[in-house]
């Protein structure tokens, strides 16, 4: 996903889905609207931003890198959530679970807290995201 982009002279969002993904898992429509559901989450349900540590405070460089990864953590749980609001949470679980199965898939330990944090009662509310301005 691109967050912004100059599209006939104005600032808009934009989603781009890989198609070679999507034919090699034989992504079912119910797995798609899971992952559109996620992308535009992206948009419509940002979550909130958090002061970052940096080395200007005095933080350490694993104190800025945890920091980093769970701001990154976040992003990923809050888009999830606009897909359980949005009733296509089932797929996209589905298509978590089929990359998940796979032996060279990556940050395993952060989408089994996405499953964990998808199938919590908790509320991710968050923000619509503003366009960026350059
Ligand atoms: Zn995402």
């Amino acid at each position: 996903m691109k967050g912004s982009i100059l599209y006939d002279g104005e600032r808009t969002h934009l989603i781009v889905l890989n198609m070679t993904n999507i034919e090699n898992f034989s992504f079912d429509e119910s797995e798609l609207a899971g992952i559109l559901a996620h992308e535009m989450g992206h948009f419509f349900n940002d979550s909130p931003k958090h002061e970052m540590p940096s080395i200007l405070k005095g933080n350490n460089l694993t104190e800025i890198n945890e920091a980093k990864a769970e701001a990154a953590k976040q992003l990923e749980i809050y888009a999830d959530y606009f897909s359980k609001i949005t009733s296509t949470k089932t797929g996209l679980l589905s298509t978590i679970n089929k990359y998940l199965a796979t032996e060279d898939a990556v940050n395993r330990d952060m989408f089994i807290e996405r499953i964990e944090a998808l199938n919590s009662g908790v509320v991710y509310q968050g923000s619509i995201k503003p366009i960026e301005k350059y």
